[in-house]
């Protein structure tokens, strides 16, 4: 740069002492900027062109890149995107994969936002979808396939009934068919469970939660399996084999394996828009580098906390997979060997005035809409997240008025039953 000394305050004031010195940093690099110099018309015309080096944070960020592999590496998968939160993970996979005149299958057991993008929004856009109750019988969704089916979807632990997917079940009839199976992963994170493992295409999070931690930072993820050829179910994802607009390779070519998560990445999130901050990317490597810890003992309390409820007079059941009792308890044998994860239902016989009385008497445990967290919370679904649906619809997912949600954090566990113990 030319000499300072020449140079007005104006000049200098923003363009003076913004380059760091090169260093290797132990923590990872926070690469706040909206943007990547050129160091020469060529490197400007290989980044358009090829795709090479860095040019834009909306479509490639090196703290985010970094963030993605360790997910990517933790889920046992080939491929990570990052964007601005679990909500717009699910709705760029679904927008990577169906578009107008399609149809996606749904388990009915899924998160209320999610739900609620199938049933308001895609449905707008033209894509349809079929609900399935009873997502254990792999015979109700073959049932719902359609020629224009392009995903199926499901929670490997759902909210509020606790039920585990058989992804192993269900991946082995979307094969058959060429249909990517895409499983939200939030509740169970990959320490307790990896669904490309078990042949999911994709699995979402809501980084928001377990993954960061803290509680402090919304944001979401995709990862790629690698294990769907996009080449071979070509005549179902058409777009994802023709030519680019200019006649140009197209995405299975330039992609191969994780052709999905390349298309969303470099297709769908950046029109779309939903970019993750690299201050938040950083914060969910940061999070991720004591899941293993948090989330063991987590689960390890949940199950305490959830044997405590059940013996309890003041409670009528306890939706916890971890329990003898429970319908997946005996799939958890096998599918989550670490622990049961630690965020749970259950339902007090005094129905919703009693819930009332312990969600305004808790004191170790906070009163919230969140869940995955260091801290203990608890939430009413009936006339918060479930308060959308009808009380039939809400009895098929486990909600009835003395319906409480539980998301176990990392206090001392005798405070945990203390603050239970008086206020039921
Ligand atoms: N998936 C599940 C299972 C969730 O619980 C949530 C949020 O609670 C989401 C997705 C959406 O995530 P976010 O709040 O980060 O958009």
């Amino acid at each position: 740069m030319t000499d300072q000394k020449i140079l007005g305050f104006s000049t200098r004031q923003v363009h003076v002492g913004t380059t760091a010195a090169p260093a290797t940093p132990r923590a990872l690099p926070i690469h706040l900027t909206a943007g990547f110099t050129f160091d020469s018309f060529e490197e400007g015309v290989a980044h358009f062109g090829e795709g090479t080096g860095y040019g834009y944070t909306r479509t490639g960020n090196p703290t985010i890149d970094a963030v993605e592999e360790k997910l990517a590496a933790l889920e046992s998968g080939t491929r990570a995107l990052l964007v601005g939160s679990g909500q717009a993970a699910v709705s760029t996979a679904i927008l990577a994969l169906a578009g107008a005149g399609d149809h996606i299958v749904s388990s009915t057991h899924i998160y209320e936002g999610s739900r609620g993008l199938f049933l308001d929004l895609l449905p707008r856009l033209g894509i349809s979808v079929t609900f399935i109750d009873d997502i254990a019988d792999p015979e109700a969704w073959r049932a719902a396939i359609t020629d224009n089916t392009k995903v199926l979807f499901g929670e490997s632990i759902s909210n509020a009934a606790n039920l585990l997917f058989d992804v192993a079940a269900v991946a082995a009839l979307g094969r058959e068919y060429g249909i990517p199976l895409v499983i939200d992963n939030t509740f169970a994170t990959p320490y307790l469970f990896r669904p490309l493992e078990h042949g999911a295409a994709l699995s979402v999070h809501s980084t928001s939660k377990f993954l960061s931690g803290q509680g402090s930072v919304i944001g979401g993820v995709i990862v790629d399996g690698g294990t769907f050829d996009a080449v071979v179910h070509g005549a179902r994802f058409p777009h994802l084999v023709a030519k680019s607009r200019l006649g140009g390779a197209s995405f299975a070519e330039k992609y191969g394996a994780s052709t999905f998560t390349g298309y969303a990445k470099e297709s769908v999130a950046p029109r779309l828009g939903p970019t993750l901050s690299p201050l938040n990317a950083f914060l969910i490597g940061q999070g991720v580098e004591t899941l293993s810890l948090r989330v063991r003992e987590q689960s390890r309390q949940a199950l305490v906390i959830a044997q405590y409820l059940q013996q309890h007079p003041a409670v009528e059941s306890v939706d916890y997979v971890g329990l003898p009792t429970h319908p997946s308890h005996e799939l958890a044998q096998t599918l989550l060997p670490r622990g049961y994860g630690s965020v749970f239902s259950f339902t007090l016989r005094g129905g919703r005035d009693s819930a009332a009385r312990v969600v305004n008497t808790v004191q170790t445990f906070t009163h919230m809409t969140h869940l995955g967290d260091v801290r203990s919370l608890v939430l009413h679904p009936e006339t918060t997240s479930h308060a959308f649906r009808t009380p039939e619809e809400r009895a098929e997912v486990g909600v009835y008025p003395g319906t409480l949600r539980v998301s176990i954090g990392l206090e001392d566990l005798d405070d945990l039953i203390a603050d239970l113990d008086r206020v039921l």
